[in-house]
């Protein structure tokens, strides 16, 4: 049961509940004269406080709807005020107040309420409250009357080769999408009329105002107690999930975390609302030894001994095939050495291009020969700078 929140009037007014009739005149007009319209022109806030005020004073200013108001916590002019002296007097009541039960009230036909525009300014105020009181159950009916819905936007992560990211081409995901259902034309019913769901065919339900429980005609199918028949296919969504393969182009450059939109590839709308938008996030793969940091691409390459003192030219594989690359003459473990313009096409910028770094790696020998230990003896004599001298010297 939808519990609601009834209004408290005297509060609005700023009165105690044993106010006299001419407190509470006086306690009006003194907050309508800071609330009115003609005084806070385009002010909804105000507008709104006003017309609470007005209900307010509509139910309290007059005895007999403020003796009902007091009773039950609430008023609306549906209430008979002598049914609820009976119930007051019957041990019922909010007087009473120990049972728990509350009050069974008979029908109320709430087909008039509905239909009844929206309560302007001072009057209506009785059948407004009334209807504030059941909103719970009104809104759940105005559900099914639902105009034109947009459909949702679905997200994908999407995995991508590393070398169709850097060359381009096409890939192919399954989707699970919700499609207007076809036996129905996304209008969710089939023809005929089933018992309603609602009230289970008794055309009223009953509701809590307060402690009280009121039987009121049912909001689904208006007291009928029939309602239209569910489309068996979509069970009354008018959409149904469907499994679709999507194929989209993959830019020649497309980075990792970058997002395609497929638009009205997402979800199906509802009454002929728009489809939403599909969203694929683009995860690209690795690679044994290239590696890829946005239009770079980042290799490691083992030189020798030799090599590293000496200087050389050496081949290295680029994305586009084998290139030479020069080591100078005392290249240092670690160093790094660009390849303008080896990297990968930019996706963005017409002919550009990204470089390729090759982090050196020099790799020492396990001398196994006593020649080559000699040799490297006298390297040693021939070079006696120690390199660590400057470094801590400090220290
Ligand atoms: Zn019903
Ligand atoms: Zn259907």
């Amino acid at each position: 049961m939808a519990t609601t929140k009834q209004k408290d009037y005297y509060g609005l007014l700023g009165v105690k509940k044993t106010a006299t009739a001419d407190e509470i005149r006086k306690a009006f007009r003194k907050q309508a004269r800071k609330y009115h319209p003609d005084v806070n022109p385009n002010d909804k806030k105000a507008e709104e406080k006003f017309k609470e005020i007005s209900e307010a004073n509509d139910v309290l200013s007059d005895e007999k709807k403020r003796k009902v108001y007091d009773q039950l916590g609430f008023y609306s002019d549906q209430i008979d005020p002598a049914t609820v002296d009976a119930a007051s007097r019957g041990g019922y009541g909010r007087a009473a107040g120990r049972h728990d039960e509350g009050v069974h009230f008979g029908g109320f036909d709430f087909s008039d309420l509905e239909n009844q525009p929206a309560g302007h300014g001072q009057q209506g105020a009785g059948w407004g409250n009334f209807k504030d009181i059941f909103s719970g159950i009104f809104n759940q009916g105005q559900q099914k009357a639902r105009g034109p819905e947009a459909g949702t936007d679905l997200e994908y992560q999407v995995q991508v080769d590393f070398w169709t990211a850097i060359r381009g081409g096409t890939a192919r995901l399954d989707i699970q999408r919700r499609e207007v259902c076809s036996t129905c034309n996304g209008r969710a019913f089939s023809g005929g009329q089933a018992q309603c769901p609602e009230c289970n065919g008794a055309g009223q339900v009953t509701q809590m105002g307060g402690r009280m429980k009121f039987d009121i005609q049912c909001p689904r199918c208006g007291g009928s107690g029939k309602a239209p028949n569910a489309c068996r296919t979509c069970h009354g969504e008018g959409t149904v999930t469907r499994s679709e393969v999507v194929e989209f182009r993959i830019k020649a450059g497309t980075r990792d975390g970058q997002r395609i939109r497929l638009g009205g590839k997402g979800n199906a709308g509802v009454n002929g609302g728009a489809a939403g938008d599909l969203y694929l996030i683009l995860k690209i793969g690795t690679h044994p030894v290239f590696s890829r940091i946005l239009d770079n691409i980042h290799i490691t390459v083992p030189i020798t001994v030799a090599e590293a003192t000496l200087g050389a030219k050496i081949e290295v594989p680029t994305i586009d095939g084998r290139a030479q690359l020069k080591i100078p003459p005392a290249t240092q473990n670690g160093q790094k050495l660009r390849l303008r313009e080896r990297g990968v096409p930019s996706a963005s910028q017409d002919g550009a291009r990204g470089d390729q770094i090759a982090t050196v790696q020099v790799v020492i020998p396990h001398l196994r020969d006593e020649k080559s230990k000699e040799i490297m003896r006298q390297m040693a004599q021939l070079n006696p700078e120690d390199p660590r001298a400057a470094l801590f010297k400090d220290i």
